[in-house]
């Protein structure tokens, strides 16, 4: 889904679009960062929905 179609000045809540890498935890834009969930990772570094960069998900293993 792309964010700039659901982007309008009447919708009342806008999603931050940076998140906090779980790994390195710097803020990254959103869409560069790896979501976690069971198929992208399966070590217990990290928990599922959270996000990582792509250094670090290259780092740990994260598969994207
Ligand atoms: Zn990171």
């Amino acid at each position: 889904m792309d964010e700039r179609i659901l982007a309008h000045p009447r919708t009342p809540t806008v999603e931050p679009k940076t998140a906090r890498c779980a790994g390195c935890r710097l803020e990254y834009p959103r869409r560069e960062m790896v979501y976690l969930h069971e198929e992208t990772h399966d070590n217990l570094t990290f928990f599922n929905g959270e996000r990582v960069c792509k250094p670090c998900a290259r780092r740990y293993g994260v598969s994207h």
